[in-house]
């Protein structure tokens, strides 16, 4: 089992097991008795008693269901059981593998530094049963279908993640998200191999890294103007292009591809691109569709609607990881987050709002970091169109931060191989604190002691 390295630099557990392992099931330093979540959801004691017949179970047999085996969910067991779950705590996923952690998919794994990256819980010492290779299909009040036979729950969290979007027609193409598609990757990057990677996002960068370090030609095509579009404006992912070119790879950006083929792709112009292998890496989507017709609201883009305690409109359902959409009062709007910190925070957030735990409501200032091309890039808060941009340094200096104020307060910071500016950025973005734009805008003056 490999010991995981957490997001560097962050303020998360070293690991999780440090925490949690050999907390047994029911042991006496455990918060004795469940407590029902408290909220706007009447008729939450009343699902459970009318749907399940089991109100009147003692806490040691009520069972608490979470589908989807991944950051999330292992989070959520772990928490579930730690603030005093004495029930049956079941976690189903479809993977056939024990919970393990992604981001290492895209850069040990690719380049060789680890064939594993399984979370270091222990499952029967916490009396957590896993029930692997199982996939949920389908929701009713109180029962979750799974492909192996319905499962019976008083209390379910659904932790189901995203699921990377496919290229259409493109079905010889990769897709990078669960280990197994990793190192099946790993093992085609050889020297001299023609890689067309689809997507100048984070994990292509990612991706495009690994394949030159294994020796691969590279070439990342992009629709948009600059990598990164979806994420960060033109000028920003602008001052990220030369990392390609340094690195020896082709980035072709404003074209499309029109259609993958046997040894190439077409691109939008008409242009061929010798390809041996082709990977796409253009945005996941929330893995949901198994819960068409549960009565669960998603939106537009199939993230479960969830309240600021992560439950859903449905009486004992929670939800919490890549596939949630939750407000944000302090961006002032709902937010769908796809990274690890989200997940980690907000697994544990739905076991403490199952559990009743009095926590203001979820609202984190969120957090991720890629590495790539030989830098750590790391990113908090949320960015708005209209927000003043200021930049610390200059990509010609190597490392170098943006920050973006609204009403000068910092709304969001990036930061390349700047993790001091990372860290203070974080915290006043949590803050809400004024910044004078001077100061904040000189690289060499502390972003803490530019506050106003
Ligand atoms: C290659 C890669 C690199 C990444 N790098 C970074 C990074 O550097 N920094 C960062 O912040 N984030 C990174 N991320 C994102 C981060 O890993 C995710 O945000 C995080 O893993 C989400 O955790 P989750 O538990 O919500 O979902 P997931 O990790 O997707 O887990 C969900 C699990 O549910 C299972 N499942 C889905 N549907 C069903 C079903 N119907 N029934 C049963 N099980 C089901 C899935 O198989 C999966 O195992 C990366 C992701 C990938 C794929």
């Amino acid at each position: 089992m490999t010991r995981i390295r957490f997001g560097r630099s962050q303020a998360v557990p070293a690991r999780l097991s440090a925490r949690f392992a050999g907390l047994p099931c029911g042991a006496p330093t455990l918060t004795p008795g469940v407590c029902l979540p408290e909220g706007p959801y009447e008729g939450w004691d009343k699902a459970l008693s009318t749907v399940t017949g089991v109100a009147e179970l003692s806490g040691n047999e009520r069972i608490a269901v979470v589908v989807g085996a991944g950051l999330a969910g292992a989070q959520c067991v772990l928490k579930l059981r730690q603030g005093g779950w004495r029930g049956r705590i079941v976690l189903v996923g479809e993977e056939p593998h024990a919970p393990y952690d992604r981001p290492p998919l895209s850069k040990d794994v690719l380049l060789g530094k680890a064939d594993a990256t399984t979370l270091d819980v222990d499952y029967d010492a916490l009396g957590v049963e896993l029930l692997l290779g199982r996939r949920a299909t389908g929701l009713a009040p109180g029962t979750l279908h799974t492909d192996a036979g319905d499962l019976p729950y008083d209390a379910l969290v659904i932790a189901t993640g995203a699921v990377p979007r496919a290229l259409p027609g493109a079905e010889r193409a990769h897709l990078l998200h669960t280990l197994d598609d990793a190192l099946a990757l790993r093992a085609l990057l050889r020297p001299g191999r023609r890689l067309v990677l689809v997507g100048a996002g984070w994990i292509g960068a990612e991706v495009a890294t690994a394949a030159r370090q294994a020796g691969c030609e590279v070439t990342v095509v992009e629709a948009g103007r600059a990598p990164l579009p979806g994420a960060l404006p033109a000028e920003i992912g602008r001052a990220m292009a030369p990392w390609y070119a340094e690195a020896g790879i082709d980035l072709r950006c404003g074209v499309g591809v029109e259609a993958v083929e046997p040894g190439s792709v077409r691109l939008a112009d008409g242009s061929h691109l010798p390809a041996d292998e082709v990977v796409v890496g253009i945005g996941a989507r929330p893995a949901t569709g198994w819960l068409a017709g549960s009565g669960v609201e998603l939106d537009a883009s199939g993230a479960i609607v969830v309240d600021g305690r992560l439950r859903t409109g449905v009486p004992g359902v929670l939800a919490a990881g890549d596939c949630v959409s939750y407000p944000s009062a302090r961006s002032g709007a709902r937010l769908a987050v796809q990274h690890w910190d989200h997940a980690l925070h907000s697994g544990g957030a739905a076991a403490a709002a199952l559990l009743g735990e009095d926590a203001a409501p979820y609202d984190p200032v969120p957090y991720f970091w890629s590495e790539q091309f030989g830098r750590m890039v790391q990113y908090a808060g949320r960015h708005a169109e209209g927000d003043e941009l200021l930049w610390r340094g200059s990509p010609e200096d190597g490392s170098w931060s943006v920050l973006w104020l609204r009403g000068g307060v910092p709304s969001a910071l990036l930061a390349v191989d700047r993790p001091r500016d990372l860290a203070q950025g974080r915290k006043l973005i949590e803050r809400g604190a004024a910044l004078d734009p001077a100061l904040a805008a000189d690289p060499a003056v502390a972003l803490k002691g530019a506050t106003v």
